[in-house]
């Protein structure tokens, strides 16, 4: 009697021949001819291979991640989910009768966040923080050339992100430095005495990076605006302000806001994001096309406006992230108003409970992130703030964001977000004060960390001069 086994692999049992595996409806010349060169690995094994990369790697599902100004804040797992349904997985060439419903959603994350930004235009297309900033450079720019004024320079505030001259220089302007003053604000007398008929623009950010907020912004626009220059606000970071103020009412003429910041997609590993620019009534004309319209019947995309910049980006943007943008400000309602008391809240408590330990070079009210300095440590104890961040991996915390703003000496940017609770909170400040002591008492340990991570400190330098990024057989 046959086994089994014999069975199956004679005629009885599965039989897979080469003529039953039949591709000749292939055409010939899209057939390999030699064998492919992939890795042979299993399936298993690749699967091992990347969760231990993974479980090399710091995320937020580990612990405290208090980045600094470019902090992911909260990103609810569920609008991954929302996303990805079916009925978004459509083809930007779709013809609009067909994608009606995914046009309504942009119409009204469209309206919402005039809503939030007090502004009267906008547009989804723009990829990230920075491209919103050069989309608006680009309409102030075309503005200014339309009705006929030559104004050549951007006058962009020490503290600012290094985006801003980047976006500004990219756009053909060129770029006017003021100092901050003492209370790390704009000093007026300073912007007053670079102001003429040149200057196009001011690029500001308000609460600023050191987290800030400009109390004498309505002075600010008042000076530019007699002067016939337009205000330029950098949004990034919206959940310091959202729903308290808005950049209208502060009167900014431009605005950027950062979809995978504040409006829940998550940024790590560059990508994708929306950088959506909301301009008042008289720019409006200058907006890039398509923007998405409603005529009373039928959403449209609209390439209809007189003076565009023209496209920035191909079709609309990164949908994705408008789908969770929308789906985050749906969720949250009138409580977007609480996760900007909550950020704020968060930030001043912990600057109150570390600066007994650190420098705090501006003693003031923060908004949703403070900046520290580690010159007590770097000068007493040797430890720098490099150093410091180091350490902060042995204590299951993200290094914050470090050596920024320019302007605070070994600056240590910290920023908690909306959504952590008070015990992360206190379990940061302990860390924080244990490597301040172990750097007077014990500097060598924090000199050496990491100790815990499984790879120490790497060289920097020869890791971006010479990146190894083969597969090595
Ligand atoms: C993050 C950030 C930007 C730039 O945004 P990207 O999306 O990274 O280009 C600009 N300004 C400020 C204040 C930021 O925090």
């Amino acid at each position: 009697m046959k086994t089994i086994f014999e069975k199956s692999n004679g005629t009885d049992g599965i039989n897979l021949t080469d003529e039953n595996i039949n591709i000749d409806f292939l055409p010939s010349d899209l057939l390999r001819n030699d064998e492919t060169k992939l890795p042979q690995l299993s399936e298993l094994d690749v699967m091992r291979h990347y969760k231990e990369l993974s479980d090399m790697n710091f995320c937020i599902e580990k612990g405290f991640y208090p980045l600094g100004s470019c902090t992911m804040k909260y990103n609810p797992k569920v609008n991954e989910f929302l996303a990805g349904l079916e009925g978004f997985n459509i083809h930007p060439n779709m013809d609009d009768n067909d994608v009606q419903g995914s046009l309504e959603l942009m119409y009204n994350l469209q309206k919402v966040l005039l809503e939030v930004t007090g502004m009267d235009a906008i547009t989804l297309q723009p990829s990230a923080g920075a491209h919103g900033e050069m989309t608006g450079m680009m309409i102030i720019k075309k503005y200014f050339d339309t009705i006929g004024e030559k104004r050549t320079k951007v006058i962009i505030p020490d503290s600012a992100h290094g985006t801003n001259p980047a976006s500004a220089k990219m756009s053909g302007f060129d770029i006017v430095e003021i100092k901050s003053n003492s209370k790390g604000q704009v000093d007026i007398e300073a912007l007053k005495a670079v102001l003429d008929k040149d200057v196009a623009a001011i690029m500001l950010t308000n609460p600023n990076t050191l987290g800030i907020f400009e109390e004498n912004v309505e002075q600010i626009s008042e000076i530019m605006h007699k002067n016939g220059s337009l205000l330029y606000y950098d949004g990034a970071n919206f959940n310091a302000i959202m729903g308290h103020t808005n950049p209208k009412l502060m009167g900014f003429d431009v605005v950027h806001l950062n979809l995978h910041k504040t409006f829940s997609t998550p940024h790590g590993g560059g990508g994708p994001g929306a950088g959506p620019v909301a301009v008042v009534d008289k720019l409006k004309e200058y907006l890039p096309v398509p923007v998405i319209d409603f005529d009373g019947n039928k959403y449209f995309r609209n390439y209809n406006l007189k003076n565009s910049i023209g496209n920035v980006k191909d079709f609309y943007g990164n949908f994705s992230v408008l789908v969770k943008a929308y789906a985050y400000i749906l969720m949250m309602g009138k409580n977007l108003k609480n996760a900007s008391e909550n950020a704020v809240l968060n930030a001043n408590y912990l600057k109150e409970k570390l600066k007994p330990y650190y420098d705090l070079p501006y003693d003031e009210p923060c908004m949703h992130e403070f900046v520290l300095s580690g010159e007590k440590q770097k000068h007493e104890n040797g430890v720098s703030t490099l150093n410091i961040a180091k350490a902060l991996m042995d204590g299951n915390t993200h290094p914050p964001t470090v050596y920024f703003p320019l302007i605070v000496h070994e600056a240590i940017m910290i920023e908690p977000t909306e959504s952590e609770q008070k015990e992360k909170l206190d379990e940061f400040v302990e860390t924080m004060i244990k490597i301040a002591n172990e750097a007077k008492n014990n500097p060598e340990k924090i000199l050496s960390a990491p100790h815990t991570t499984p790879v120490k400190k790497i060289d920097e330098v020869l890791a971006a001069r010479h990146p190894d990024l083969k597969y090595n057989n």
